[in-house]
């Protein structure tokens, strides 16, 4: 039977970031969750990224005034009921976004904002200037929902080497005193900081309360993993999106993200990409 036409809206998420050429990482692996997650994604582009499977060679800031047009233009018509930001590239362009979220309602406890604190690609290109970490830490963590860094990006933001959970919880407490409400720390890089191996790839979710919730998947082997902090990130943010409530919604990032890496497909001569094609 043929659906009738849809008389309601989805909810919608917007994703402030990057484009990726080859298709795997930054918005377009945000759009992609988004879809896979039930809600409408419509985009904020940050920066061009000249980029394919071997790596990122090149990007493109777009003015900051234009990235703050897009995400007003967008609240201002459909409204938007999460937002996450990725990679940046600027400090100019974080001020930016700082402003406008202000102005149209996202992030400081009204419409959810998630922070994925993207500082470099895998294959090591920087993704932020460096004078742009501190616009991250004082313009950004105060306004944000919850800010999704991984274990790199905690060293760069609060220098703490995370190597097991009392380390986790550390770096957790120094991004809740530069005001993220709720903190995820993402153990899939603890292999390598800690020099154990790791049966088991575990989150911790953090709340300025001091409540805690743990989520554990399985550690999968697999080259093909391109794209996969912006999955994850972008599916919790449609959670929020959808209404859940914070739990729920890393949940469901979970779920989403432990199945797009088992799907994760080989693609061009280096890294593949993170699978939505379930
Ligand atoms: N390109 C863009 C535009 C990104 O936003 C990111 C990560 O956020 C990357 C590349 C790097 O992704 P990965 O580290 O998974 O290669």
């Amino acid at each position: 039977m043929t659906p009738g036409p849809r008389t309601s809206s989805p909810p919608v998420a917007l994703s402030i970031a990057g484009t990726d050429s080859g298709g795997g990482a930054g918005m377009t692996a945000d759009v992609r969750a988004f879809a896979a997650c039930g809600v409408h994604g419509a985009v904020a582009v940050t920066a061009v990224t000249v980029q394919n499977s071997l790596g990122v060679s090149g990007f493109h800031p777009i003015p900051p005034d234009v990235v703050a047009d897009q995400i007003r233009t967008v609240a201002g018509d459909m409204g938007v009921d999460a937002a996450k930001t990725g990679m940046l590239a600027t400090a100019e362009i974080i001020a930016a976004i700082a402003a406008v979220c202000d102005e149209v309602g996202i992030g400081s406890g009204r419409i959810p904002f998630v922070v994925d604190p993207v500082a470099a690609s895998m294959h090591g290109s920087s993704l932020l200037a460096d004078d742009a970490l501190d616009a991250v830490r004082t313009q950004l963590l105060p306004r944000a929902t919850l800010v999704t860094p991984n274990l790199d990006e905690i060293a760069l933001l609060v220098d703490v080497k995370v190597v097991d959970d009392a380390s986790a919880r550390e770096a957790a407490r120094a991004l809740h005193a530069l005001g993220a409400h709720a903190v995820l720390v993402k153990g899939g890089h603890l292999e390598a900081t800690s020099g154990r191996r790791q049966d088991e790839c575990v989150d911790l979710l953090s709340l300025a309360t001091g409540e805690e919730h743990e989520f554990r998947s399985p550690r999968l082997d697999r080259p093909h993993t391109h794209g996969g902090g912006d999955s994850l990130a972008s599916s919790i943010t449609a959670g929020l999106a959808r209404g859940m409530s914070l739990v729920d919604a890393v949940a469901l990032g979970k779920r989403y993200i432990t199945r797009a890496v088992e799907d994760s497909y080989p693609l061009g001569a280096g890294h593949g990409p993170v699978s939505s094609l379930w």
